[in-house]
């Protein structure tokens, strides 16, 4: 399927500057759907939440959601945007099943805000990066195609259409092109991570990457270092995890550059992004003025949202994520290069939970921002994808600090609970899990002592850098059962009395 041929990355930006555009649709979390009564509650049976509207049978008539209308404006005004002071919805028309009505109900030129920004910080430095408009529109039904191997349509025997996403009310926020250069991939990983982070501060939507509420298109292109023409495009659709956002701009960037090495021309399209192999494939053909035939809906009025109103609505706004992260900082003693961590890897708002759960601040950092990111890196998710709650993680750190559980241990139980096998306590049960008794320590240490004397001399002779040695000896003896402190604390109590 994908025989591409890739440029090394560290090639590829050496010779042209990356160029991003990030198009992320995010699902809002309103009790009911748009232009309906329904529920957009995510699980339900398939076509159980739908009715003559959102089927779009003849003679329904839509009525705007004003909670939407309001988490919409919330959105622009923390992306610092213009409130436009007039907007109406259009149709964009086009056939396919998953839209029953044949349009989609969206905004084309009259978008609600205009003219935000995002800064991201990515290696202590500041990018701003502009967004171009946040509008609103009617999410589209969910088809699924059947009897093929891949999932996707070529090869299926049928498909089958769910309509309870069906005019499900989403934002869409563009960002104007960020020229970006060689760390394009983290910009737009450290982006994504931020809005997420700001979206769910303000409380409009779950901003879910795996369930579909938070759906990211990465645009991206190349151009010779120095051209002034922006290159062109490719848009890759179907990248549903942080970690995805990263990989999808850094193979894109590869592949365009061997083409454009080769000189070949970069065909402007969508492109699908495959999860486990980390590449893209050629999706449909896509030109500029693609013809959706928009026109004014002429079922809606135009939107003409009063200054006051959106004063009131801002009033309604949460803190800003950089008072946020200052407050945060003083409160848990956290620097700022660990709460930008922690916004980068999707994790600040599992860090805050683990700690409400009862978990020491630093503690619940350490293990979200360093073991659970790497086992999550390693199953290809985002951390808090994984299969534990904030629960369990302040429990572990809870018999951590009590001197139930070692480091070694913990990591152990931590490993039990991602696999399926319960609850903390249930993994420590099962596994045998326990801090070595002081007997049983002694024992070891002796065992290890009486094997490697040479090292016991040293320790005699002053040499105190070598206890580390017999540590990690009395460590692997009690299966990383051992207290280290107090087996060091022993080993020379031992060697002095010896
Ligand atoms: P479309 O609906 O065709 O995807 P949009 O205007 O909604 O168009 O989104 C295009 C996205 O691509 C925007 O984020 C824009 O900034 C970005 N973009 C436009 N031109 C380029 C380019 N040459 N390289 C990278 N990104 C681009
Ligand atoms: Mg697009
Ligand atoms: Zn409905």
């Amino acid at each position: 399927m994908s025989t591409d041929i890739l440029l090394p990355y560290d090639e590829a930006v050496a010779k042209y500057e990356t160029v991003i555009g990030l198009e992320t649709h995010v699902e809002l979390g309103t009790q009911t759907k748009l232009f309906c009564g329904c529920s957009g509650e995510f699980g339900a049976d398939p076509n159980t939440q739908v009715c003559p509207v959102c089927l779009g049978l003849p003679g329904s008539l839509p009525v705007l959601n004003e909670q939407a209308i309001a988490s919409i404006v919330k959105i622009g005004l923390a992306l610092n945007c213009r409130i436009a002071e007039w907007s109406r919805m259009s149709r964009k028309n086009y056939f396919y099943p998953d839209m029953p009505k044949d349009f989609q109900i969206s905004q084309y030129d009259e978008p609600l805000c205009i003219d935000g920004y995002l800064d991201v910080l990515v290696d202590g430095e500041t990018v701003r990066v502009e967004i171009e408009r946040v509008h609103l529109e009617e999410d589209t039904g969910k088809t699924s195609h059947v009897g093929g191997s891949t999932g996707r349509i070529h090869g299926a025997t049928h498909s089958l259409v769910d309509y309870n996403r069906a005019g499900i009310p989403l934002v869409e926020i563009v960002t104007r092109p960020v020229v970006a250069g060689a760390k394009a991939p983290q910009i737009a990983k450290a982006y994504v991570a931020e809005l997420q982070d700001l979206l769910r501060g303000l409380d409009v939507s779950d901003v879910r990457m795996e369930q579909g509420s938070l759906r990211c298109d990465v645009n991206a292109s190349l151009r010779l270092w120095g051209a002034d023409k922006l290159g062109t495009r490719t848009e890759t659709k179907n990248v549903n995890s942080l970690r995805s956002v990263e990989r999808a701009v850094r193979f894109e960037v590869s592949r365009q550059a061997a083409l454009l090495d080769a000189g070949e021309r970069i065909v402007q399209e969508t492109r699908h992004f495959h999860e486990d192999t980390g590449t893209t494939s050629s999706g449909r053909e896509k030109s500029d003025a693609e013809d959706y035939r928009y026109f004014p809906e002429p079922d809606l009025v135009p939107l003409a949202p009063a200054r006051d109103w959106v004063e009131a609505v801002r009033a309604t706004l949460p803190e800003p994520p950089s008072q946020r992260r200052a407050r945060l900082v003083a409160e848990h003693g956290f620097s700022a290069e660990e709460m930008r961590d922690m916004v980068n890897l999707g994790v600040l708002d599992a860090v805050l939970e683990t700690i409400v759960a009862g978990a020491g601040a630093a503690e619940a950092r350490g293990w979200w921002t360093s073991y659970l990111a790497g086992k999550a890196a390693e199953a290809g998710v985002d951390a808090v994808d994984l299969p534990i709650t904030v629960t369990d993680v302040a429990r572990v750190c809870a018999l951590v600090s009590e001197g139930e559980l070692t480091a070694a241990l913990a990591r152990q139980v931590i490993d039990g609970v991602l696999a399926g096998e319960g609850t903390p306590e249930q993994v420590i049960e099962a596994r045998g899990l326990k801090v070595a008794g002081e007997d049983e320590l002694i024992a070891a240490i002796d065992g290890v002592l009486a094997s490697q004397p040479d090292t016991a001399d040293k320790i005699r002779g002053g040499n105190l850098g070598a206890v580390g040695a017999l540590i990690g000896a009395v460590m692997k003896a009690t299966g990383g059962q051992a207290d280290a402190k107090r087996a060091r604390e022993l080993i020379l109590e031992r060697i002095n009395a010896g």
